[in-house]
This record gives C-alpha cells, structure tokens and sequence, in this order.
C-alpha cells in the first residue's frame, strides 16, 4: 500500500460541506481508505485576489491503486461534487490535487507527481506539516518542515479547526 496526500480546496457555498463530502467519496474509492485528515485552514486565493476565500486540508488516501488511477477517482469526485471548470484559476467547489503518492516522481503528460506547487502553497505546507513535519520532498529532497520554515509562509493561512474526521 501506498500513502497518497490529497489536497483539498473549495470557495464557493458551504466551503466546509464540499470538503466533508468530496472526504467521504475518497473514503470509498476502491482499494483505498482516508487514514488522516488535517485541520481545516481558511486562505488568500492563488492567482486571482478578487475571488472569495478558500477552505483547505491535506487528506491521507491508504491505497493501492495506481498513481493514475487515484487521479482519475479524485476527478471523479470534482465532477459529481459539481465543479464546473469555467475559468482555470477561478472559483470553484471543490479541488482535489494529488500531492504526493508516496516518495514516486511522476512526469506524465495528465500527471505531475509531486505537484509542482507544494512548496509555493502555504495551504498545502502547513497541512502537511500539521500530518507529518518530516514528510520528505521526493523531488527536492527535504522534508516539508524544511521548505515551510525556509519560505516564512506560515502567517499565509489561518487555522481554523480540528476537522470531525
Ligand atoms: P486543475 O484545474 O488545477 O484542477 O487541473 C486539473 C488537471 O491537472 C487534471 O486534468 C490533471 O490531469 C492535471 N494534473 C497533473 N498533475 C496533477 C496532480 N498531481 N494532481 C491533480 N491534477 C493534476
């Protein structure tokens, strides 16, 4: 088995409602179960400062399905959530990216493993410092305590409570 982090976002609606849901449609992917959830951060929109702010975690998917396989289940699950992808950095219900699967680096032309923007997001590094301070960068090579410390990005989110999982 392999853990899978899971990045999870939402601004528009019941921000909180989407996360919850888009964790229980995880918990039943096949051959997979949520282990750990962080806490839920609330954060300054990436790209474009004029959309609404965002609710985030980081989830841990147990799975031993593929890399590939993973990633179609979470766009699966942003479909049925309704996401509708007007605009490429706008609002949206929910977000599902795949962080990290494990220590793989993954260059395919659907899938970037780990995501290329972990170590720029603050909603992705206090999360996964909240699950595990030392979680190494398979790619950059130093934990995530490290690139979080190294880039003064805690002040970027505000906590804002343990979740129910
Ligand atoms: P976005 O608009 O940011 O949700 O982009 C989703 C698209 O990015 C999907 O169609 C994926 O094929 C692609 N993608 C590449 N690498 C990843 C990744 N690590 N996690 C999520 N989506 C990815």
């Amino acid at each position: 088995v392999t853990r899978a982090y899971v990045g999870l976002g939402s601004n528009l609606g019941d921000r909180e409602r989407f996360i919850r849901t888009a964790i229980e449609h995880m918990n039943r992917i096949p051959e997979s179960s949520v282990i750990r959830v962080s806490s839920l951060y609330d954060s300054e929109p990436a790209g474009d400062s004029t959309q609404p702010r965002y609710l985030n975690a980081v989830a841990v998917l147990e799975t031993e399905l593929s890399p590939e396989r993973v990633l179609w289940n979470l766009l699966l699950i942003e479909k049925r959530l309704g996401r509708e992808r007007v605009k490429r950095w706008g609002p949206r219900q929910i977000d599902l990216d795949l962080l990290f699967f494990g220590d793989r680096v993954i260059e395919e032309p659907d899938l970037t493993v780990p995501h290329p923007e972990v170590e720029h997001r603050a909603f992705v590094l206090v999360p996964m410092v909240e699950l595990d301070p030392t979680f190494v960068h398979p790619r950059l090579g130093v934990t995530v305590g490290h690139l979080l410390r190294e880039r003064k990005l805690l002040s970027a989110v505000r906590w804002k409570g343990r979740f129910w999982y």
